[in-house]
């Protein structure tokens, strides 16, 4: 029996258009995707699409004469069936701030509230139920074994988290990832300051799912690494965005050709973060790829395997989270970085889906932490 490697990085990319509605499916979804796919197919990585099914139910429940919609949901069909088809996995990933959304001609004026977990709990209920069960009759007559047990929450947001929790085990929802120690959103409500357990699989305290459970639940948190970068790889991200600034890219509002409404525009319940990310406070934030530089990239991974190289436990998950509509400019930079992952760590790192280790936890269960 081959011995299972110490880490085992779970790519989950939010596969999704922009927060506040704008972007084209072909543009933001299709084609980074398929260069996410091809390019770990070539290298022998694998992942998770974690597919916002919220902006897909709206486009398919609007004006379906309208082509250009039309042809958006179904590239987004088939692109999931083409994850499937690759060998990909693809879980469910909710943007409730589309559950409202209202069309003003080309585009849709998104809600302000991007948590989940501050919806009413039937309007939570009827998220998740719809979302899971669109997506299980999409891949199922091709997939019949396919199963949705995996979910990230969009933007972050799982608090309050008990309506939330419940609603989504009730669906067969079995992992949950979006808890990052010290990610605090103020506006949004999410606040993960001091979880109990920053690297292991963890049973929640679903009343406060920074808490590791007395008991065994339904729901597993898997939590995303924190990683501080030093000087160097801020720099690197700073000389990177001024270079994207010069080039003057804005491509997402090529697509409409009129003037993008200033309540668009300005929709952001997340300038947290943004904020927090250019203040003089020690940055924290988590293994990611999207628009950075292969120098930050790299750094990343060196800085969390280092860290955790002597950490007592046999298996360590590595979430990495991928956001492929921010790839536009980066392509090379991510190919660079997933080829040096398997160079620099193919003796002690391996890709894995979410459903693959889904499996692990049940053939070990004693690997997820509670409290005695
Ligand atoms: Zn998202």
């Amino acid at each position: 029996m081959k011995m299972a490697k110490k880490f085992c990085i779970l790519l989950e990319d939010d596969w999704e258009v922009m927060g506040n509605g704008l972007g084209n499916v072909a543009q933001l979804q299709y084609l980074p995707s398929l260069f996410l796919m091809k390019t770990l197919k070539k290298l022998g990585g694998t992942m998770t699409f974690m597919v916002d099914v919220v902006h897909q139910l709206r486009y398919l429940q609007s004006d379906i004469s309208d082509r250009n919609l039309r042809m958006q949901s179904r590239i987004w069909e088939e692109n999931v069936l083409l994850m499937k088809d690759y060998g990909f996995d693809v879980q469910l990933h909710l943007h409730p701030q589309w559950f409202e959304a209202v069309r003003t001609g080309d585009h849709f004026l998104l809600g302000n509230n991007w948590n989940i977990g501050r919806y009413a709990p039937e309007l939570q209920r009827k998220m998740i139920s719809e979302g899971i069960d669109y997506l299980e009759n999409l891949i199922r007559p091709h997939y019949p074994d396919y199963k949705v047990i995996a979910f990230k929450g969009g933007s972050w947001g799982l608090q309050p988290s008990e309506t939330l929790f419940q609603a989504m085990a009730d669906k067969g929802v079995r992992i949950i990832m979006g808890v990052r120690n010290g990610l605090r959103l103020p506006n949004s409500g999410t606040d993960y300051s001091n979880i109990e357990e920053k690297i292991m699989p963890y049973y929640a305290d679903p009343s406060d799912i920074r808490k590791v459970s007395r008991k065994k639940e339904d729901i597993v948190i898997v939590p995303q690494p924190e990683y501080a970068p030093s000087i160097f790889p801020m720099i690197s991200l700073g000389i990177d965005l001024v270079k994207q600034k010069l080039i003057g890219r804005d491509d997402t509002a090529w697509y409409y050709q009129e003037p993008i409404p200033a309540t668009i525009k300005s929709l952001s319940p997340l300038m947290d973060e943004k904020k927090m990310q250019f203040s003089w406070n020690p940055y924290r934030t988590h293994l990611k790829i999207g628009n950075q530089p292969f120098y930050y990239l790299k750094s990343s991974i060196d800085s969390i395997i280092k860290r955790l190289r002597d950490y007592p436990e046999r298996r360590i998950p590595l979430v990495m989270e991928s956001h492929t509509k921010q790839f536009l400019a980066h392509y090379k930079h991510i190919e660079a970085f997933l080829k040096y992952i398997l160079d620099a760590y193919g003796d002690e790192v391996e890709f894995l889906t979410l459903s693959q280790y889904y499996r692990e936890l049940q053939q070990d269960p004693t690997v997820i932490r509670q409290k005695n």
